[in-house]
């Protein structure tokens, strides 16, 4: 049995993040024992995946950025185009197999912080802190204690909510013989895409250079669909919207991120809490999860370091939750319309402000005033229905 301060299962966007943070050189003398815990190769690690948030230049983890743009383009169904300047904030895409050597580097330095394969089956309170079991790659039992857990393993099932869409998309990263793309604009919606019967869709381009990108078929709705559904999708965008002429797709990526309004626990032990995706980080309404991570994993960090109880802080504010209940509930019920409602907040509110919002960081008054620019009608309606809506476990 291996002991040390801290455990943290799952080396995704929340370990990793959190390892980085307790394991800095400037952790002083309380910096704890730390073990990250990695599943090994197969079923349970995730394929590389691409991390996009905003924050202005000289974020802690700007060595390890593929790209970062200062214009993001939003493109309405009619072609019309909106392109925002975020300053000081700049959009800033990190990808996970950058990110894990970042963090190994820093973990195999000087002080307390190791790594370990395993699938963990199980953790649990025991007296002074918690108890991880696994099983290693040859399937050997490993045992763990610590004082405390974080454990970041997906949840295996989603929280009862009044609405539960996904977000769901597959990307190409694609190499194209004619230089096509404006490498200084990231397209985060564009909607000249046939629109599904039931939630919405839209293309996401993030230019890497002249000839290189990254695009993606996104819908929010409420199942995923075929791989062939996908390709097609990606193949009409690519072909009939952006006339990339020809080209090669050197990698895709995939994935499904539960937009939903029910409740996460943060707490599942005495001495153990969830953290990620897991402990309620994804923004219900958007999808984006990387920079709340940073504030929960930041606050943890601060929180041992100064011996206090390291409950990770709710990622959203009561305000945020409550107002993506109502886009959440409006979009699934079809009253609003997403390309009309998004399309429309990047043409009327500044890019900096609406991606401050869209992270919490937006005052009341700032809040109002984005609230008036869209349908008010259908979203006042939502938003005395809300309340009175039931939770039910998700499909
Ligand atoms: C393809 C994709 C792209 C995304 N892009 C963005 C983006 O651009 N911006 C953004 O803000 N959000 C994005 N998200 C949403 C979110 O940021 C990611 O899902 C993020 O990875 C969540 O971090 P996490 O640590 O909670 O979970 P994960 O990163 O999924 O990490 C969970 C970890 O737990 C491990 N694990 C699972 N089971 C076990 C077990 N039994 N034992 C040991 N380890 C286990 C896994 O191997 C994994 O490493 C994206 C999601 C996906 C799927």
């Amino acid at each position: 049995m291996q002991e040390a301060d801290v455990v943290i299962v799952g080396a995704g966007a929340a370990g990793l993040s959190l390892a980085h943070e307790l394991c800095a050189p400037s952790g002083g003398p309380r910096r704890p024992e730390v073990v990250l815990v990695q599943a090994p190769p197969g079923p349970l690690r995730p394929p590389e995946r691409t991390w996009c948030f905003w924050e202005p230049p000289g974020g802690r983890y700007d060595a390890a950025l593929t790209a970062s743009w200062d214009r993001l383009r939003v493109r309405g169904r009619d072609g019309r185009t909106t392109v925002g300047n975020p300053a000081p904030l700049r959009y800033k895409m990190l990808r996970s197999g950058a990110f894990e050597r970042l963090v190994g580097e820093r973990l195999s330095g000087p002080g307390g912080c190791r790594r370990s394969e395993a699938v963990v089956d199980a953790i649990e309170d025991v007296p002074g802190g918690a108890r991880v079991r696994g099983h290693d790659a040859a399937g050997r039992p490993l045992e763990l204690r610590a004082r405390w857990v974080f454990d970041s393993r997906p949840p295996s099932r989603l929280p009862a909510a009044r609405t539960t869409l996904l977000q769901h998309f597959r990307g190409w990263f694609v190499r194209t013989e004619d230089a096509v793309f404006d490498d200084a604009v990231a397209d985060l919606m564009d909607f000249r895409v046939p629109q599904p019967a039931h939630g919405m869709a839209f293309g996401y381009v993030l230019p890497l250079g002249p000839r290189e990108a990254l695009v993606e078929y996104t819908e929010f709705s409420a199942a995923v669909l075929g791989a062939d559904a996908y390709e097609a999708a990606l193949s009409r965008y690519t072909g009939e919207v952006l006339g990339l002429g020809p080209f090669r797709v050197l990698d895709v990526e995939q994935g499904v991120i539960p937009m939903t309004d029910g409740r996460f626990a943060r707490r599942s032990g005495r001495a153990v809490f969830r953290i990620g995706t897991a402990g309620g980080a994804t923004r219900a309404s958007t999808g984006y999860t990387f920079a709340a991570v940073q504030r929960q994993t930041r606050a943890v960090a601060a929180a041992l370091l100064a011996g206090r109880t390291p409950l990770p802080p709710a990622p959203h504010s009561r305000r945020s939750r409550a107002m993506d209940a109502v886009l959440l509930r409006a979009l699934d019920t079809g009253r609003v319309e997403g390309s009309d409602f998004f399309g429309g907040l990047f043409r009327q509110v500044p890019t900096e402000r609406l991606l401050r919002f869209l992270d919490g960081g937006s005052r009341p008054w700032e809040d109002v005033r984005i609230g008036l620019g869209t349908p008010v009608g259908p979203m006042l309606r939502t938003v005395a229905e809300v309340p009175f809506l039931r939770r039910r476990p998700p499909p």
